[in-house]
């Protein structure tokens, strides 16, 4: 069978491929769902050509925790206390989801990120109310057409049996999913796991949890160090003690870990997930650790964790993140002598894109425009007003960028967004199921 080839011609490359670097008016050779070349006046005669000479290409975005299926609750909780976000949101709502509630919100996040550049969505979807829950969750995310992990968690029907010291084993439905659905490679699905650590499940839960994702040969996902409350139970360390620590493993958040926890981290290659404007507008989640975890050598990826309290995509990820470094380091909060003293814009483009792959354990396909990786890309207009005349195009993306000014997504060399349009959506019909998701979910 003949695959479509596709030359993305003298576009400002940023490949974040160190052998390749950048690249002014250079060209980018797709062949099916695969980079094959990346360079200046590549020869294809044959391929469908897009004139990229006043755009910026570069790698698509990769969110390694967000709760998609909460989409259509956006923006609400920003001014409420986070404790009652807790027991609102996931306590009373969450429980009350039907299949169709995950499914809307799930494809209308996962569309919008796309929107936005993000390529790769790790879907963290702690509200497996039912198989067909689950079932809703990963069809969304087939539907909408994203690179995504979908990492399985709980339900929330009796939510604190699950995430209060709970006795209950992680769902074993997850292992119905490893064959149903997840049994290639192949695909632009991955199956993870979205686990309890220490701070909410027992010892003996937790680590029965990490071998049976062990045994599925799946990465799992632990929120870590959240709120001072969970600062005593040292997880970080008690993971390390019982020799659970290991590369396979992303935490999230870890604002209250201990110093010497980060250094664990490190020692056993385990990733870090920091939902950059989530923890600045949660108040008593803890100071982002961007120094702690530069300063043991882990290089963070981002994440757009719950749009009810902030915005999901990744350039708010960036610019905040790298505000945030600017700001810690710059007025001297930080206690942590080795850290880095600041941070380039280079550095956070580097977390949202390569950080990112790893992290989700696809720094094999996606990441860095690099020959032999599945074309994941974005095309950013450098004529637009805001970002014209560009002199720098990674100060572009970083400082000043917004999904208005993403005129194309790829994802597997599919374009899921041309001229600034989505592509194959019925966004109307979208707008109309979302709402009346919402509708049902809030009770008005
Ligand atoms: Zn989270």
């Amino acid at each position: 069978m003949s695959t479509q080839r596709l030359l993305i011609e003298g576009g400002w490359v940023l490949s974040m491929d160190p052998a390749l670097g950048d690249l002014r008016g250079a060209d980018v050779l797709i062949d099916g769902q695969q980079i094959v070349a990346v360079g200046h006046g590549l020869d294809a005669d044959d391929a469908e050509r897009i004139d990229a000479r006043d755009m910026i290409v570069l790698p698509g975005f990769i969110d390694t925790h967000r709760h998609t299926w909460q989409t259509c609750v956006r923006h609400r909780y920003a001014d409420i206390d986070p404790q009652i976000y807790f027991a609102d949101m996931l306590g009373r709502r969450g429980a009350a989801y039907r299949p169709e509630d995950v499914y809307i919100g799930t494809l209308l996040g996962a569309v919008s990120a796309l929107d936005s550049g993000t390529t790769t969505l790790l879907d963290w979807a702690h509200v497996q109310n039912s198989p067909e829950h689950t079932d809703a969750a990963i069809a969304a995310l087939r539907d909408a057409g994203i690179r995504g992990v979908f990492a399985h968690g709980w339900p929330l029907v009796d939510g604190a049996t699950w995430m209060v010291d709970s006795q209950r084993g992680h769902p074993a439905d997850i292992r119905r999913l490893k064959t149903q659905y997840f049994s290639s490679e192949d695909q632009l699905l991955t199956l993870a796991m979205a686990a309890r650590g220490p701070e909410m499940a027992r010892r003996e839960v937790w680590l029965a949890d990490l071998r049976l994702a062990r045994e599925l040969d799946i990465r799992s996902s632990i929120h870590m160090g959240a709120y001072s409350r969970n600062a005593p139970v040292r997880a970080i360390a008690q993971m390390c003690e019982a020799g659970a620590l290991g590369d396979d493993l992303t935490f999230v958040h870890c604002c209250f870990s201990h110093s010497d926890e980060f250094a664990m981290m490190a020692d056993h290659g385990v990733s870090a997930s920091l939902g950059v404007h989530c923890e600045m507008n949660s108040q008593g989640i803890g100071d982002m650790p961007f120094d702690r975890l530069l300063a043991v050598g882990i290089r963070p990826s981002l994440s757009g964790d719950t749009e009810t309290k902030c915005s999901g995509d990744m350039l708010t990820q960036m610019r905040h993140a790298f505000a945030h470094y600017r700001a810690w380091m710059g007025g001297g909060h930080s206690r942590t002598p080795q850290a880095p003293a600041t941070l380039a814009m280079r550095d956070v483009l580097s977390f949202a894109t390569v950080s990112g792959a790893q992290a989700n354990g696809l720094a094999h396909k996606t990441g860095s425009l690099s020959p032999g990786k599945q074309a994941d890309l974005l095309l950013i207009r450098t004529t637009d007003l805001n970002l014209t005349p560009v002199s720098d195009p990674v100060g572009a993306v970083v400082l000043a960028a917004h999904a208005g000014n993403i005129d194309s997504v790829f994802v597997a060399g599919r374009a899921v967004k041309r001229h600034g349009v989505m592509q194959g959506f019925d966004l109307p019909a979208l707008r109309e199921r979302a709402a009346a998701s919402q509708r049902y979910v809030l009770g008005i």
